[in-house]
């Protein structure tokens, strides 16, 4: 049953909503409704200039209606007179088919027709920073290995238990919270779900997160490498796919790994199209400094480095820590909740589809023995590379649509344009009197 977004106002005392979508580039764009106007948004979509935000848009494009998905509408746990709710990008009449949450919305869809559901948890990493973003926020915060630190945790209590209770309100199944690897860094866990749902949540999350810290005085921030000698933030996937008679598609308990031939070839669909997939998994320039990343003052950058795939190890781009289900540990804090989704989907189905071979699993230390592995595909070492890749992977721009893929070559490529015009320090440290 569809709600009626007028009457759940009624009943929650909600006096706005506020109608969101993602573009491109992963930002997230709303206006501020007021429940008297809901019920014709409700019908007919808010207007914006789609120019106006990432979605390589024309300003002399007519307006673009973001029509409610009333099914994702949330009350701001933070300030519930306000009601949050991701919507379906329109104009004239047609889908934005560039738009983030229709890309993904067309791969679930593809699932479907296989009988398919992918399910996914995220384990969005972040940084509590001071308001200026310049330094971690905690000046106790100071140990060489600072993961799971008891004391550190505790001194960001207000924060983290404000943000898992709301989590706990909201239904999601939070389940655990810690400090993380980096001074200053956290992570929280909620229940993994089918993926339209966990990139909904990993959105609202994102602004949840920085919400929250806001009011405490503090600035969260999903930057992948904020601080160049401490790790970076990672957004580790965990991937199943589900039939529709509720069975795990991915489990085998005859296999030693515990996955089936369909995890198997999904998994081979991720490999094959990882160089490509870095550029939506690790969208920005910055991504680059935690991908064949410096060593960390922690001993391990905890990020990988080639297309390898390995059982319960942490030092490669996938892990199989479990049965039935694999970690991509390739995505980080600025990949787009909506995008990141779409592109495992797009690259697993193209490997169930062709019966990928993942190739063979590599046990060794990444980290301390990456000789080991030689020969395996390298992954971007900046984002000109995975921009590269991705205009070459034919196959994955076409299962992503010419829409998106287009138009998200395009804008990234000014993008790198203008980072590539500015001058940094480093250039005039060591050019300056060569
Ligand atoms: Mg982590």
């Amino acid at each position: 049953m569809t709600t009626d977004l007028s009457a759940f106002a009624k009943d929650n005392g909600v006096k706005f909503f506020m109608v969101s979508y993602t573009d491109l580039f992963g930002s997230q764009r709303a206006k501020l409704v007021p429940a008297q106007a809901i019920a014709d948004m409700q019908e007919d979509g808010a207007g914006f200039a789609a120019f106006a935000s990432w979605l390589d848009s024309s300003p002399a494009d007519p307006d673009m209606l973001a029509v409610p998905d009333p099914a994702t509408v949330v009350q701001l746990p933070w300030k519930p007179e306000v009601a949050w709710v991701a919507s379906t990008c329109m104009m004239e009449g047609e889908i934005v088919a560039q738009a983030p949450r229709n890309v993904l919305a067309a791969q679930v869809a593809k699932a479907k027709e296989r009988g398919l559901t992918v399910k996914t948890g995220v384990e969005a990493e972040f940084f509590l920073l001071l308001p200026d973003g310049s330094d971690i926020s905690d000046p106790a915060d100071t140990a060489e290995k600072p993961c799971y630190d008891q004391q550190a945790v505790m001194r960001r209590y207000d924060v983290i238990a404000e943000i898992c209770g709301y989590m706990l309100d909201l239904g999601w199944g939070p389940y655990q919270n810690d400090h993380e690897d980096a001074n200053g860094q956290f992570e929280m866990n909620w229940h993994y779900a089918d993926a339209m749902t966990t990139a909904d949540r990993h959105s609202f999350f994102k602004f949840m997160v920085k919400s929250v810290a806001e009011k405490h005085g503090l600035r969260a921030t999903f930057m992948p490498k904020p601080l160049a000698h401490l790790t970076g933030n990672g957004c580790h996937t965990h991937i199943s796919v589900w039939r529709e008679d509720g069975t795990n598609a991915f489990a085998d308990d005859g296999d030693e790994m515990g996955l089936s031939a369909e995890g198997y070839h999904f998994l081979g669909g991720i490999m094959k199209h990882a160089q490509g997939m870095t550029a939506i998994t690790n969208p920005t320039v910055n991504s680059y400094k935690r991908l064949n990343g410096a060593m960390t003052r922690s001993g391990a950058t905890w990020s990988p480095n080639t297309v390898t795939w390995s059982g319960n190890n942490r030092t490669h781009m996938v892990r199989v820590p479990d049965a039935g289900r694999f970690e991509l540990r390739l995505p980080d804090g600025a990949a787009n909740p909506y995008l990141l989704q779409a592109a495992i989907i797009a690259a697993g189905l193209d490997g169930l589809d062709a019966k990928a071979d993942p190739g063979k699993r590599r046990d060794n230390d990444m980290y301390a023995e990456p000789e080991k592995a030689r020969g395996a595909p390298v992954l971007p070492l900046n984002m000109l590379d995975a921009l590269r890749a991705f205009e070459k992977d034919k196959s994955l721009k076409a299962a992503l649509g010419d829409e998106m893929s287009t138009a998200f070559l395009k804008l990234k490529y000014a993008e790198w344009k203008d980072f590539k015009a500015h001058l940094s320090e480093w250039e005039k440290a060591n050019t300056l009197d060569i």
